[in-house]
C-alpha cells in the first residue's frame, strides 16, 4: 500500500501519517518528490487501516499495491492446495466428480444416484437436505432426514458426502452427518457463517456468489483460511447477466483468473450454470477445457418428478457418458479423472 500526501504536505504532517502507519505494526519507506512526498507501507501483515489512512486530513490518496487477501493468494502459497474429503483429493493435476440430485428426495432416490455416481468413477455424492429456494412455497428439503439419508447412502456406495449448509442453527447438525460442507452463491458473503463453518474443521465448498466478483470471491475464502481452515474449494457457478437463454453465465474465464490469484483448487457447476440438462455436458467441458480441477453436476433418476431443479438434472445414463467424456477432455489438458 502506498500513501500519497497533499502538495506541500508539512513535515510535521508527514510525521503523524508515519506515526499512524506505525501503529498499524507497519514500517515506512519515504519517497520525496519536488511537491509531494509517497510513504511505502511495509509488512507481512494483511492490508488494513486503509480507511483511517485515507481520513487523515494531509492524505491525499490510498492506493492497493498487494491483495487485500493473503492467506489464499498465490504469492503466500505458490503451490496448488490439495483439499482431502476422505479418499478423494481435490486440486492439483486431478479431476474431481462431484454429483447427485439436487435435494434429497428420498432413500430410494439417493441409492439409485449414489449408486449411479460410483459406478460412472465419481469421487463424491452430493445433496441438498436444506434448500434455499427462491420461493417459500417451494420445497425446503427434508432437513436432518435429509442428512441422515446421504450419510447411509454415501456409506453404502463409498463415497465421501457433500451438503450445503445454509445457517448456524443447521451447522451442527449437517457437520455431524457429512463430510464436506457447503456454502451456497446466496451465502457467499455470510461472514458471520463463513466463520462459524471454518471452526467445524472440514473441507468446505465455497460457492461463487452470482454477482460477486473473483476478488470478492476469494476474500470470502479468506475468511475460511483466516479461521485456520485452509480446506476450501472454490467454485464457479455461473453469475447474473443480462442474458436470457441461460439461467446463469458460467464464467470461464474466472477459473484461470482464480489460479493465477490463489492456491486454491478450483471446480465448476454447470448445472445451475445451465439450467437447462441440454447445455450441462458442453459447460462440463469447457470449464475442464479451462483449468477446473473439478465438476459438480445434479443428478436424478427421474427429473420429471424432482422437486426442485428439475430442468437441469441428468439422468444417470447421460451423467455416465458426461463423466467419460471429461475424462477425454481432462486427459486432453494434463489431467486425470481417476
Ligand atoms: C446447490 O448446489 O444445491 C445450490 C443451491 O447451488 P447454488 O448455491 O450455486 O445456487
Ligand atoms: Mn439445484
Amino acid at each position: 500500500m502506498i500513501v500519497i500526501m497533499k502538495v506541500n504536505a508539512s513535515q510535521e504532517a508527514i510525521d503523524k501519517v508515519q506515526v499512524e502507519i506505525e501503529k498499524l505494526s507497519y514500517s515506512t519507506h519515504l519517497i520525496e518528490g519536488a511537491t509531494r512526498t509517497v510513504i511505502g507501507v511495509l509488512g507481512k501483515k494483511p492490508l488494513r487501516g486503509k480507511q483511517h489512512l485515507q481520513s487523515l486530513p494531509e492524505v491525499s490518496d490510498v492506493l492497493e499495491i498487494s491483495t487485500p487477501y493473503k492467506l489464499a493468494s498465490r504469492e503466500w502459497k505458490p503451490k496448488d492446495t490439495i483439499v482431502t474429503v476422505g479418499p478423494a483429493r481435490i486440486g492439483g493435476d486431478h479431476v474431481s466428480v462431484m454429483a447427485g440430485p439436487c435435494s434429497i428426495e428420498s432413500y430410494e432416490q439417493m441409492k439409485t444416484v449414489g449408486e449411479a455416481v460410483k459406478a460412472a468413477g465419481g469421487h463424491l455424492l452430493r445433496g441438498g437436505a436444506f434448500k434455499p429456494r427462491t420461493s417459500p412455497y417451494s420445497f425446503q428439503g427434508l432437513g436432518v432426514e435429509g442428512l441422515k439419508i446421504i450419510n447411509q447412502v454415501g456409506k453404502e456406495v463409498g463415497l465421501p458426502t457433500v451438503v450445503e449448509v445454509t445457517d448456524t442453527e443447521t451447522l451442527d447438525v449437517t457437520t455431524e452427518y457429512v463430510d464436506m460442507l457447503q456454502i451456497g452463491t446466496r451465502n457467499m458473503q455470510n461472514f458471520t457463517l463463513l466463520k462459524a463453518i471454518a471452526r467445524q474443521g472440514k473441507p468446505i465448498l465455497l460457492k461463487r456468489g452470482m454477482s460477486a466478483t473473483v476478488k470478492e470471491t476469494i476474500l470470502a475464502a479468506e475468511y475460511i483460511l483466516n479461521e485456520g481452515n485452509d480446506q476450501v474449494v472454490l467454485c464457479e457457478r455461473g453469475i447474473r447477466t443480462f442474458v436470457d437463454h441461460t439461467r446463469n453465465t458460467l464464467d470461464v474465464s474466472a477459473i484461470p483468473a482464480f489460479h493465477r490469484l490463489s492456491h486454491l483448487p478450483v471446480i465448476v457447476d454447470p448445472s445451475h450454470a445451465a439450467g437447462k440438462r441440454h447445455k450441462v455436458l458442453p459447460l462440463a467441458l469447457a470449464g475442464v477445457a479451462a483449468g477446473a480441477q473439478g465438476i459438480m453436476v445434479e443428478v436424478h433418476p427421474n427429473p420429471e418428478v424432482a422437486l426442485s431443479d428439475g430442468p437441469q438434472q441428468l439422468v444417470p445414463e447421460d451423467f455416465l457418458d458426461l463423466v467419460e467424456r471429461v475424462r477425454v477432455v481432462a486427459k486432453a489438458v494434463g489431467k486425470e479423472l481417476d
